[in-house]
């Protein structure tokens, strides 16, 4: 199905929206199903896609290799628990291709790290060099509530396998009010003792869970406050095609990034679009607007596909209007994070 797209391949092909930005990165949510609940992502009770919607692997590998053709340089797979989903290394293997010939620089996971033990030299092998791993905290208990099930030393195993497999390793650590904020410190240590990088992500309103948003979210402009009373952050200028503004810590000579989305909007520096695992694309998170590309692929229409690209430049949001400021709040979308991928 993709010999043709391959050989017409064009570097000269770059993706630029209405408002200026250059689009070089996909992330592709494998599958929206998760074998943990965390509290500030889904409620224990959650509604997945209906498995019929969902795109086979050879379609997302259609699609990527229709972006790839348009300018998409990195594509980061997530999910959901991406690793959870049956045939993603062989998925992974195929796309690597694209590695191999130069057309994209790298192909990254997000996991929440509890395939590990088990994956991770499969995950090497298959072509994937960096992955994000989230762990949002280093205390057994808390990790329960946070995550709803019992598998901190898991996960820790986990990192461990990754680690001797030879990938490179970046720790996402949501920051919660009510409670990681006391072991932050502790976690960015941990993180850097071991030779990871990490970033903390400020809780976003996508989807209801069953907790209020405000009891969870705090600016991470105050949790660097909080930071600098025990360690020093020097200005860094390490940059990934992520969205992280990083420093570094002088302590632990480790690398720290902040993902900022209310309190330090970066969405003019924009260059993501997501890709659901029902063929969705969303050209921005925090909004609702979305083109089904599902649809068009099933048809066999490569010109159509195309032109839903160039409409879905025209269409890419200028930002998103996250909002957390009171009680009771309905999110500013309704699909859960695990839909279009974090
Ligand atoms: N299951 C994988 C994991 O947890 O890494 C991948 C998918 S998860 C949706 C991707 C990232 O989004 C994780 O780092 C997670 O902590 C973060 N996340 C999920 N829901 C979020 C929310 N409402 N606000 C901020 N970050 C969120
Ligand atoms: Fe699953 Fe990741 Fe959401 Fe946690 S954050 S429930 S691990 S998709």
């Amino acid at each position: 199905m993709n010999k043709i797209l391959t050989k017409n391949l064009s570097k000269q092909n770059i993706l630029i929206d209405n408002h200026g930005r250059t689009i070089n990165y996909l992330r592709l949510s494998v599958t929206d199903r998760c074998n943990y609940r965390c509290t500030y992502c889904m409620p224990e009770k959650m509604k997945f896609l209906p498995k019929k919607d969902l795109l086979t692997f050879e379609e997302m590998d259609h699609l990527c290799s229709l972006f790839i053709s348009r300018g998409i340089k990195n594509i980061r797979l997530s999910g959901g628990e991406p690793l959870v989903r049956k045939g993603i290394f062989k998925f992974i293997s195929n796309l690597s291709r694209y590695i191999s010939n130069g057309d994209i620089d790298e192909i990254t996971l997000t996991t929440n790290g509890s395939q590990l033990k088990s994956f991770s030299d499969d995950l090497f092998q298959s072509g994937v060099r960096r992955i994000n791993v989230s762990l949002d905290s280093l205390s057994e208990e808390k990790f329960n509530q946070i995550t709803r099930r019992d598998d901190l030393n898991n996960v820790i195993d986990g990192l461990e396998a990754a680690k001797k497999a030879g990938l490179k390793i970046k720790i996402n650590t949501v920051v919660i009010k009510n409670k990681n904020l006391d072991e932050i410190e502790n976690i960015i240590s941990w993180s850097h003792k071991n030779n990871f990088d990490i970033s903390l992500i400020e809780t976003m309103p996508m989807g209801l869970t069953d907790k209020d948003r405000i009891d969870q979210y705090i600016s991470l402009s105050d949790v660097k406050s909080i930071i600098e009373k025990k360690l020093t952050l020097n200005d860094s200028n390490y940059k990934t095609s992520g969205p992280s503004k990083y420093y570094r810590v002088k302590e632990t000579d480790g690398l720290i990034g902040f993902i900022t989305p209310l309190s330090d909007n970066f969405c003019s520096s924009c260059n993501r679009i997501r890709l659901t695992s029902t063929g969705k694309l969303y050209m921005c998170l925090g909004q609702n607007n979305n083109i089904d590309f599902r649809n068009l692929l099933r048809k066999g229409d490569e010109k159509s596909l195309n032109l839903a690209i160039d409409s879905a430049m025209k269409n890419k949001p200028k930002s998103h209007d996250f909002d957390i400021s009171h009680k009771n709040q309905t999110p500013a979308v309704d699909r859960h994070m695990s839909v279009t991928g974090g």
